[in-house]
């Protein structure tokens, strides 16, 4: 025994015995407990927070708190009937008037209102100040008294916001009908000229500016490039993800042909663009919401006004237009504050489709201010910085770098020196008068005999065949990179002519150094379990599907039953008494009389279990896995770790074999190329995964019995959906 005693705990603030009865949760989150005083106070305040920062609350705890109703402004009918949804879902009386209740649903929620059992009223703006509306406000202030405005995505009264909506300028009558009554004003608009926009169009007063930082820390970034087997490591993170995602695609097209192959891999997986009928929108939308459907492929279509926090991967398929949107939609990750994914995909030949995208448009001023947005996106994607320092860069803030939680920090990429390329590279295009793009550079680089050259007599130049010792594609990076660098310029002409610039004379005269980074190591799927035991996971999965079970009888989404980290949480601490049970973060009183015995009983009857087949503990990996993890996880190959570890190779399979059936974080393809393993799974998935002699017959023996080892463990850890 220690000596050390637990450190007292803090006795809670009432406003977090407050956000303890109504919400459940045990703490605030970063900025939302100042901003409760602050409303309280009746300060007027504009709330930046990022999406999933949980603005919510900050109204949502007031209004609760303070006598008199609060009108809910907000411009999406589905986001309102989620917010009140979940609140009545939590006991809070909330309701709702738009345009989809008919006059006797009208009626009744008036009624509530007037009789006082609703704390927050949402509302559409051009309905709120409508002819018909303003007497009914009239009298709810007089009778009830209104203690509060919000307005939600309060940037729509920006014409510099991406989603300007005229009606919303109206609301600034708000403060000349209803002078006393505070103003809130909130958004995950970043830049500052929509602030001050807010400010002034509605007329705040004074207002409390809360700008919280724009960091998701609970989201991975990374960008890997754009080849011929994206699509297996696409399946891959679907299938080790456990949870929903959407695929973003550029095209209505793409989508369609995405979604319809990843149905083919067994993936219930649904297309959402603007060519569709809004009734087939929305029932997509709607069956992913409710998880009926575990993948929605989008266009950018998809996403506005859809509250779903639990978003487990956002897949950037093509090359999204600006690292703004890149930001707003891989954000719709992990809104819940779990582990998320954001993958991009990132492929030159999609920069062609966006230049032509942007060609066409008929404005000047646009084009160059779109191109100049899509260097920024090209210089995040190529960059090797920490991923959160480049994008919060973007939004003004300044971010140390090494998150620790995206692939630039994680798996840092080593550089080159290639500036003697370079060199070689630019005093080609010099000799060649600056009259030919990069593939005839290349060519006259590499000592091609093509009609071409032939013809310009390029072939007497004296840089003809110095690049031969490296292979096109090499050059090709490398043409890009200085292109991307801005050491060297392109004719925008529809030629795509190199031109030489002073930064290129400062890399020929040796005053520059060329850093490029290497992309050899790129192609490595991570996987991003993290160091969760099987047995969390085991449990957590039956939660899930009774959750799924009580959801579909309510017809309510099942984040709205629980969220993902309530259920972790109960996956971890295993209440087995409805006692215990309320004591959990994300659970109130009303849930545990709605839910509390099922899920009490799920997980007796998990525990129960557990005990009869010996214990959890089987399922713990060694202290010898644990080593051969830890060197897999720095990058060692099976035969590097045997070599280390003094131990047989089929001893480090065996070993790696088992931790992939406990879910640890092994990277398949670190091990078995992927296109290696789709061949396998399909074997797996047509004579079975029982016993591997079949499977190596099948495969005609091509395939080693460690790899099917390896391939089978995945499957068998249930990262599958082949139905297993
Ligand atoms: P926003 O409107 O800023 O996008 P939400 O208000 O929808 O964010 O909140 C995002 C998620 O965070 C929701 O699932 C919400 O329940 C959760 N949340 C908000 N505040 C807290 C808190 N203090 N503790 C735990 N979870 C919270
Ligand atoms: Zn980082």
């Amino acid at each position: 025994m220690s000596g050390n005693f637990p450190p007292a705990a803090r006795e809670p603030s009432s406003l977090e015995q407050a956000l303890k009865q109504f919400f459940g949760y045990d703490s605030f989150r970063p900025g939302q407990q100042q901003i409760v005083e602050d409303a309280l106070n009746s300060r007027d305040l504009l709330i930046v927070m990022p999406t999933g920062g949980g603005k919510s609350l900050c109204f949502q705890l007031p209004a609760l708190l303070k006598p008199g109703l609060t009108v809910v402004v907000s411009p999406l009918i589905a986001l309102m009937q989620d917010q009140v949804e979940a609140l009545r879902n939590n006991g809070i009386g909330a309701t709702f008037l738009n345009s989809t209740l008919n006059w006797q649903a009208e009626l009744r929620a008036k009624e509530a209102i007037l009789n006082g059992r609703v704390k927050l009223l949402y509302v559409a703006p051009e309905r709120l100040l409508s002819e018909r509306f303003m007497p009914f406000l009239e009298q709810v202030d007089a009778e009830i008294g209104i203690n509060g405005f919000a307005i939600d995505e309060a940037h729509c009264v920006s014409e510099w916001g991406h989603d300007f909506r005229p009606e919303y300028r109206q609301l600034r009558q708000l403060r000349r009908r209803y002078p006393k009554v505070p103003l809130m004003a909130l958004t995950a608009t970043a830049t500052a000229r929509v602030r001050t926009d807010i400010t002034q169009q509605l007329a705040l007063r004074q207002p409390v500016t809360h700008v919280a930082s724009f960091n998701r820390p609970n989201l991975y970034y990374e960008v890997r490039p754009k080849h011929r087997q994206s699509y297996s490591e696409l399946l891959q993170i679907v299938r080790t993800a456990g949870g929903s995602g959407i695929v973003y695609c550029l095209s209505r097209k793409k989508v369609d042909e995405l979604a319809l192959r990843l149905r083919n891999s067994k993936i219930s997986a649904l297309p959402y663009h603007a060519g569709m009928s809004d009734e087939e929108r929305s029932v997509n939308q709607t069956r992913f919401i409710r998880d009926d459907a575990q993948v929605m492929v989008a266009t950018i279509a998809f996403g506005m006004g859809i509250n779903k926090p639990d978003v487990r991967f956002v897949v950037h398929y093509d090359l999204p237009r600006n690292l703004e949107s890149y930001y707003q939609e891989s954000g719709r990750a992990g809104r819940d504050g779990e582990q998320a994914l954001c993958t991009l995909f990132f492929s030159y030949g999609d920069l062609k489709t966006i230049e032509y995208l942007i060609d066409q448009k008929p404005d000047p001023q646009e084009q160059r201010i779109a191109r100049q947005q899509l260097r920024r996106m090209i210089d995040y994607a190529e960059g090797t910085d920490c991923r959160r320092t480049i994008q919060l860069s973007y939004f003004g803030e300044q971010f140390p770098g090494n998150c620790g939680n995206c692939d630039n920090c994680r798996y840092p990429k080593p550089v080159e020196d290639r500036t003697v390329e370079a060199q070689k590279f630019l005093s080609c295009v010099a000799r060649c008068g600056e009259r030919f793009g990069v593939t005839h550079i290349i060519d006259v680089l590499r000592g091609c005999k093509n009609q071409k050259i032939q013809q310009y007599e390029h072939h007497n130049l004296s840089t003809y065949g110095i690049g031969k010792d490296r292979s096109e594609d090499d050059w090709k990076t490398l043409g890009r990179t200085l292109l991307h660098q801005g050491l060297v310029d392109e004719t925008s002409d529809g030629y795509r002519v190199l031109k030489l610039n002073e930064r290129s004379w400062e890399v020929m005269r040796k005053q520059r150094t060329v850093l490029v980074a290497r992309t050899l190591a790129e192609t490595a799927i991570r996987t991003e379990r993290s160091l969760r035991s099987a047995e969390v996971e085991m449990l957590f999965d039956r939660l899930r599907a009774l959750r799924k079970e009580i959801a579909d009888e309510q017809s309510l989404p099942p984040y709205m039953v629980f969220q993902d980290s309530t259920l972790r949480l109960m996956a971890q601490q295993r209440p087995q008494t409805l006692e215990k049970f309320g004591q959990l973060n994300g659970v109130v009183n009303y849930k545990v009389t709605q839910y509390g015995e099922r899920f009490v009983a799920e997980i007796r009857a998990y525990c129960q279990e557990q005990g009869a087949s010996g214990g959890p503990a089987d399922n713990l990996p060694s202290d010898s896995q644990q080593l051969t993890l830890q060197l897999h996880r720095q990058g060692l190959s099976p035969a590097e770790i045997a070599q280390k570890r003094q131990l047989s190779p089929s001893t480090i399979i065996e070993h790696l074999t088992q931790l992939i059936e406990m879910k640890l974080p092994v990277d398949l393809n670190q091990l078995v190329p992927f296109e290696r393993q789709e061949v396998i799974l399909q074997a797996i998935e047509t004579v079975g995964a029982e016993s591997l002699k079949p499977i190596f017959e099948y495969l005609g023996e091509s395939y080693s019995y460690d790899e099917i080892k390896l391939v089978r463990a995945w499957v068998r850890s249930g990262n599958d959906t082949l139905g297993f």
